[in-house]
């Protein structure tokens, strides 16, 4: 179980994304983030993957612990070896490399050649096209086809949770249909996942939990059939009236 206590980040002075966050992610299941932009999604999964050091002026305070460990503290590569791995929003693969390439990438911090090699046969097998592709360049992929390469490259150092921030984002429906059912295929083999959304219909289409962030804080956590069923979501983000 991650568990988030009292969460607070800032951009330099002005900017105060989270005020103070209290949020237990379950360590099966998917867990949806949703919010509109600005409220402090993207914030969220940089403080848990320990990434906010690469944005200017960022300072946190708060707890974040996993499995009784302090995370808060580590480094991004010391977190990869708690299990923990994030796909960033923009996919951010090394797009002149090979798909190949961008997937050992991923492997480097496995922690044993049999887990690699496990690793690699899982992705291959939920992402053929990446064995399809394994020569080309990952720049000359489809958008939908960078998403899968990105997951999979964070898929190759077996996470035991995985961070996901808007893999929907410019995609077409049935790009994000395929990409709603390899995260449930992630999910039931084992590996937890956290969703942040802005397309509330997916997320509470293949979540177990959901949360909502309204400005910096959380507005509300409920399983997601709870929160697909509200009518106040309904309203505000499944486009009802
Ligand atoms: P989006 O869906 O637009 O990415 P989000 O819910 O993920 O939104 P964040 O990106 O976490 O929200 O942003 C929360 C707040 O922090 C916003 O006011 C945003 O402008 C600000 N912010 C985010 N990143 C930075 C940064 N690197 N420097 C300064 N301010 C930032």
């Amino acid at each position: 179980m991650l568990t988030v206590r009292n969460l607070r980040v800032r951009y330099g002075r002005s900017v105060s994304a989270l005020h103070g966050i209290d949020l237990d992610v379950p360590d099966d299941g998917v867990l949806a983030v949703l919010g509109s932009n600005g409220a402090g999604k993207s914030t969220l999964l940089r403080a848990i993957s320990g990434t906010l050091g690469l944005h200017r002026g960022s300072v946190v305070g708060g707890e974040i612990h996993y499995d009784g460990k302090r995370l808060d503290k580590l480094d991004p590569a010391a977190i990869v070896r708690q299990g923990i791995v994030g796909v960033p929003e923009g996919r951010q693969i090394f797009a002149r490399m090979s798909v190949a390439e961008n997937l050992r990438a991923g492997g480097i911090g496995a922690r044993s050649p049999t887990e690699r090699a496990a690793a690699s046969r899982r992705v291959h097998e939920l992402f053929p096209v990446l064995t399809d592709r394994a020569g080309q360049r990952a720049g000359l992929l489809s958008g939908g086809e960078q998403q899968m390469l990105a997951i999979g490259r964070a898929l190759m150092s077996s996470p035991r949770l995985l961070l996901l921030d808007e893999p929907s984002l410019g995609l077409a429906p049935k790009i994000v249909e395929r990409i709603s059912a390899i995260i449930r295929d992630i999910h039931e083999q084992g590996t937890a996942v956290v969703l942040v959304e802005q397309n509330a219909v997916m997320a509470l289409g293949v979540a177990d939990h959901a949360a909502v962030l309204e400005v910096g804080t959380l507005a509300l956590a409920a399983p997601a059939r709870e929160l697909a069923e509200s009518e106040d979501v309904q309203r505000l983000y499944l486009g009802g009236h």
